[in-house]
């Protein structure tokens, strides 16, 4: 680092700048922001100068610099757009002992002027050492567009809060606070008008120091199969209000992005076969969050009652004496269906539906196959990729018919799902060539409903119709 960033006090200061084009007006309106004395050298200025200059903004001397006119300076602009000119300004102001800086030349500059993101009394300034004022403009951008614009203001109106906040104690609980306030009751409070931010402020301290004494709460929280669309209202209201989130593997990105802005975030994927984080880590990393007072948010995909040993995370929950509930959510295997236009059960077809586990604790996991070989039977299996040879070998040696329909739904609901349509038959090898990558749900005795006609075991058995009691 060559430039050393610091905040230069320039209330009363004089801040002097040679010349009275483009580029002194550029300068000129980035200095008038501050409260220093500006003195504008130039033998012809731009109407927007001479403008400010009556306005009071700013002094204009209508004479090119002589020796002395930088003295006392705290800073000194060479902005003249002329290199022999702006070297003999440069001088002047260096011989007057004001640290120099002359436009367009980093070399012969002792200070260069940032990119500043101004939420006065909160500024930012962003150096790049001149080596890519893109890439500073870019970054300016991208703050000018996340900073609330409001930000200043609430600064301004929090800092004359900070006594009042002291009643909470020092550290985390302090810190919440005002993140809350900066970055999601103050923002709130502020489009409704400057007035209601202290009101705003008031409800939140009485509602920090309730919380310090608030106990911790768990959500277990289903987060469907990835679309965030898919999101029940519950679900976002808890991610809303939560300060913890402790998430899997499957969750998007996109509704990970739903959270608050400063929850804290916890990933502990789990990757089937892979690495992953212990069971009982998860546990303790849920408790020890609650048991701190936190509302903590336990994210699973598809719905948190389906395969997600939720039972075990309940028990360590109810152990430590926390309060927590379950927030449903839309299951893959309800998604996958959709996708394929079907239905789970379907009147003179299948009266029930099963949601399998292709592999449980001790490996292939074993069910009632000869149930399930029957026709019109509907299985649902979850985690069911790598089993695939063992579910089908189980069911064709209990009699299913070889042509009943498999279909796998990868990244069910997301914008890189794939459909695999195949039968109990040709389920393997069809399913490793195809290489899924992703989440996979497989049904057996389904079909795409497009894809149904043309297979011969889908049984299309004509239900009696509907009497008007059953049809309602
Ligand atoms: N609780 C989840 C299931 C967790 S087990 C639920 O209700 O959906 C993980 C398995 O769910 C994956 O191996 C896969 O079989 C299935 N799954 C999860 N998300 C999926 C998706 N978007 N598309 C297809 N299958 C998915």
């Amino acid at each position: 680092m060559n430039h050393f960033p610091i905040f230069l006090n320039t209330s009363g200061r004089r801040i002097v700048l040679s010349g009275g084009g483009d580029a002194a007006m550029a300068k000129l309106r980035l200095l008038m922001k501050t409260t220093a004395n500006i003195t504008v050298f130039a033998l012809k200025a731009a109407p927007e100068i001479e403008g400010w200059a009556e306005a009071g903004k700013l002094t204009l001397i209508a004479r090119a610099m002589e020796p002395g006119d930088a003295m006392c300076a705290a800073l000194f602009y060479a902005a003249d757009e002329d290199a022999t000119e702006d070297k003999r300004t440069a001088a002047i102001a260096h011989a007057d002992g004001a640290l120099v800086n002359i436009v367009d030349n980093l070399a012969d500059s002792q200070f260069i002027t940032p990119a500043i993101v101004d939420r006065d009394p909160v500024t930012i300034a962003i150096g790049t050492e001149g080596a890519a004022p893109v890439l500073a403009r870019a970054i300016k951008a991208d703050l000018e567009e996340r900073l609330p614009t409001g930000l200043g203001t609430l600064a301004a109106i929090g800092k004359a809060f900070r006594k009042a906040a002291d009643a909470l104690p020092f550290g985390r609980a302090r810190r919440d606070f005002w993140r809350d306030y900066y970055f999601n009751a103050g923002p709130k409070a502020i489009a409704n008008g400057v007035e209601a931010v202290q009101p705003a402020l008031d409800d939140l301290l009485a509602d920090h120091l309730l919380k310090d004494t608030r106990k911790g709460h768990v959500a277990f929280v289903g987060a469907g199969p990835g679309d965030p669309e898919l999101l029940t209202l519950k679900a976002r209201k808890a991610l809303d209000e939560a300060d913890v989130v402790i998430y899997d593997r499957l969750i998007s990105s996109e509704i990970l992005e739903l959270a608050r802005r400063e929850a804290t975030m916890i990933d502990v994927g789990k990757e089937a076969f892979g690495p992953s984080t212990p069971q009982e880590t998860i546990n303790d990393l849920i408790v020890e969050h609650g048991a701190k007072g936190a509302q903590v948010v336990r994210l699973k995909s598809g719905d948190a009652t389906v395969f997600g040993r939720l039972d075990e995370e309940i028990d360590a929950v109810t152990d430590a004496g926390l309060e927590w509930h379950i927030v449903p959510g839309i299951t893959s295997a309800s998604a996958a269906v959709a996708s394929i236009g079907q239905s789970l059960t379907k009147r003179g077809r299948n009266t029930s539906v099963r949601f399998l586990t292709g592999h449980d604790m001790t490996g292939f996991a074993d069910h009632d196959w000869k149930a399930l070989a029957n026709p019109g039977e509907v299985a649902a299996v979850y985690m069911g990729k790598k089993s695939a040879r063992f579910i089908q070998g189980r069911l064709l040696m209990h009699g299913i018919a070889p042509d009943t329909p498999v279909t796998v739904i990868e990244n069910a609901s997301r914008a890189d799902q794939r459909v695999l349509s195949t039968t109990v038959a040709e389920m393997e090898p069809t399913i490793s060539e195809a290489q899924m990558n992703g989440p996979a749900l497989t049904f057996i005795g389904l079909a795409p409903r497009a894809a149904q006609a043309a297979l011969p075991h889908v049984p299309t058995v004509q239900s009696t119709p509907l009497t008007a009691q059953e049809a309602r």
